[in-house]
């Protein structure tokens, strides 16, 4: 080991005293150099929405090959065409998908109040008449999930998010013991924040575990399920399949959108179930619609033209973004690599990076990069309440900005650490 790549935490008391002085020099420049970056949300480049701009001159015709007019009402489910392109992708049954508005969090939403208000397919009653509904939430996670469950008055409890999903000995135990625990949230391919991707093993798992709630649901956000940061295109373990095999067919509701295939926010969004999900989302879907956007729903099913069109468009992402990943990992390597200050995923597909930083010290390393100029996602966010017990974590999402811009943000980064590390260590 180099006296680059020694420990932090095993330099000499004069040695990090310098280290910090450095540190704090290096941050002084920084602060002057005036940057304004942000590498907070999970957004887009503009050049990524170009790769979908096709859509703004489709469609061709108005009327479907099944002979449906998109311009009329009706057609709660979607329009097929559609659903016959994504169910193989999202490896469902074209019966059992859904294609519905613009946003897969609105039909979180939806399902949410559904069960909220009237209980689900295998519920003995509404879940607001519970006593109490608590949810299991792997972590880090994604916080509008969590957002969702404040904005119900459902409880949380935590699970750690492994390599290859929930830590399903902690999962089981709470579920078999609690009938309180009415759910969880999973993004099972790349998850946000970690990248990391719910294996076959662990899919098999939680199909077939006892829980003591009978409605137990998985609310299974396969929100980057294509978004492929390497040739290799990890599949998503086929939840909804093993927990029919394993006969609890209604355990899981899978979401899914094309806010970062085609357009964040104006794309089409999905959900898939049992037949009896499907049924049941559909009829309360029902009372407060008369149909989908069907225009935008076939002009995306006109764009594609069928499941490999949409693989080909998603190469496209991937040849735009993983460069930007691959500069994360390149700065983070050279600046932070050996230091004992920072680890970090390095993730095969998604949007995000998951960095962690020395225990207590990430509120501090987002507070130095807000002042030089770097907005980065505050700390704790990946945490139910904001609260990372910690304070270590920090959500990178490098999509948005430019190149440049990435490679000067994530060196921003990286001083910010050094520093919040050098002020704990230096006591
Ligand atoms: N789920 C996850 C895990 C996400 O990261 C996002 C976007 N940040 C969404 C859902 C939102 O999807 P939509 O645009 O379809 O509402």
């Amino acid at each position: 080991m180099t006296e680059q790549t020694l420990p932090l935490a095993q330099r000499s008391a004069e040695e990090l005293q310098q280290i910090l002085a450095d540190q704090r020099a290096a941050y002084d420049s920084l602060v002057a150099s005036g940057l304004s970056l942000d590498l907070t949300r999970g957004k887009p480049a503009t050049a990524q929405l170009e790769l979908a701009d096709r859509l703004l001159s489709l469609p061709t015709t108005p009327i479907t090959p099944s002979g449906v007019d998109t311009r009329n009402y009706g057609g709660l489910e979607g329009v097929l065409e559609l659903r016959e392109i994504f169910a193989p992708l999202l490896g469902v049954p074209t019966a059992q998908l859904v294609a519905g508005g613009s946003s897969s969090l609105v039909m979180m939403r939806e399902a949410l109040l559904d069960l909220w208000l009237h209980g689900g397919v295998t519920s003995e009653r509404p879940w607001s008449a519970e006593e109490k509904v608590t949810f299991v939430c792997p972590v880090p996670g994604y916080d509008r999930h969590f957002t969702l469950l404040s904005w119900l008055g459902i409880d949380t409890v935590t699970v750690p998010l492994l390599a290859d999903g929930p830590d399903m000995d902690a999962l089981e135990a709470l579920v078999a013991a609690d009938p309180s625990i009415k759910g969880m949230w999973l993004v099972p391919t790349y998850a946000n924040p970690t990248g990391d991707t719910v294996s076959d093993d662990v899919a098999r798992r939680l199909a077939a575990m006892p829980t003591a709630a009978p409605d137990f649901t998985i609310l299974w956000d396969n929100a980057y399920a294509l978004h492929h940061l390497t040739e290799v295109e990890t599949p998503t373990a086929d939840l909804l399949g093993y927990a029919a095999a394993a006969g609890n067919p209604h355990r899981a509701i899978m979401f899914a959108s094309t806010s970062k295939v085609t357009y964040a926010g104006a794309g089409v969004a999905f959900l898939a179930g049992s037949p009896e999900v499907v049924a049941w989302f559909t009829g309360h879907l029902g009372k407060g619609s008369i149909g989908p956007d069907k225009l935008n729903q076939w002009r995306h099913a006109e764009f594609f033209g069928d499941a490999d069109g949409v693989r080909a468009h998603m190469v496209k992402h991937r040849e735009l973004i993983a460069p930007k990943f691959a500069e994360v990992q390149r700065v983070l390597a050279e600046r932070l690599g050996g230091l004992g200050v920072a680890t970090w995923t390095d993730p095969v597909g998604g949007y995000f990076v998951s960095l962690d930083v020395l225990d207590g010290t990430a509120s501090r390393v987002v507070a130095l990069a807000k002042q030089a100029g770097v907005a980065l996602t505050p700390a704790g966010s990946a945490f139910p309440g904001g609260h990372d017990p910690h304070d270590r974590n920090i959500r990178l999402a490098p999509t948005f900005p430019g190149m440049a811009d990435v490679t000067a943000a994530m060196e921003a980064v990286a001083t910010c650490v050094l520093l919040a590390a050098a002020e704990k260590l230096a006591g």
